[in-house]
């Protein structure tokens, strides 16, 4: 048995310039969110992508969008995505492995109670998120999870601290999140095998 979780054959064209140099929180984020609204017009997963970069040099170090539905399988979001995919490039299994440059997660939205676990053990140092978990409940449906209260005390307590840098580009990541109209697997109400056989009908 393995298991084989293949990005959609588009995130190339979106990552072909692989020397290009990121400066601003900005220029990532807005990669995150191109990456997040493909996947909605592709009809290659949910609304959400991410990046994981290289801080000091803004050399970008793998990609990830939502697959969960295509991919059948419930951890492929586009954070848990991104991270596998630098650990495979990297060929670690830990982020912040001495003699690693320090490494950042740049998400379109706040990770989901998964994500902030994969996070916590990725050994990445810094997360950029645009969408709150809040917004995509709102905008969406989905469900984030019971995410502790106090996750962001969680993060900066982590050894090494993992640094929070919020709300970048927020609005244009809400705007993704309400353009959505494609299936809420594990909504907060609703039945997802009625969406299912519904969305094939
Ligand atoms: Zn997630």
């Amino acid at each position: 048995m393995s298991v084989v979780l293949n990005l959609p054959s588009w995130v190339l064209e979106e990552t072909s310039n692989s020397n290009h140099i990121f400066t601003t929180l900005e220029e990532k984020m807005k990669l995150a969110i191109r990456l997040s609204q493909r996947n909605i017009f592709e009809g290659t997963g949910g609304p959400f992508g991410a990046c994981v970069f290289e801080i000091d040099s803004g050399k970008l170090v793998s990609v990830g969008v939502n697959i969960v539905v295509p991919g059948m399988c419930s951890v492929a979001h586009a954070e848990m995505m991104a991270i596998m995919m630098a650990e495979q490039k990297v060929r670690i299994f830990d982020l912040g492995a001495e003699g690693l440059p320090d490494m950042e997660l740049v998400t379109s939205a706040q990770p989901c109670i998964q994500c902030f676990g994969g996070l916590h053990w990725s050994g990445l140092r810094r997360l950029v998120f645009g969408a709150t978990c809040k917004d995509v409940e709102r905008l969406t449906g989905f469900d984030e999870g019971p995410l502790p209260s106090n996750w962001r005390v969680k993060l900066t307590e982590h050894n090494p601290p993992i640094e929070i840098i919020p709300h970048i580009l927020r609005k244009s990541a809400c705007k993704v999140l309400k353009a959505y109209e494609g299936l809420i697997y594990n909504a907060n109400s609703g039945n997802l095998v009625n969406q299912l056989l519904e969305s094939q009908r």
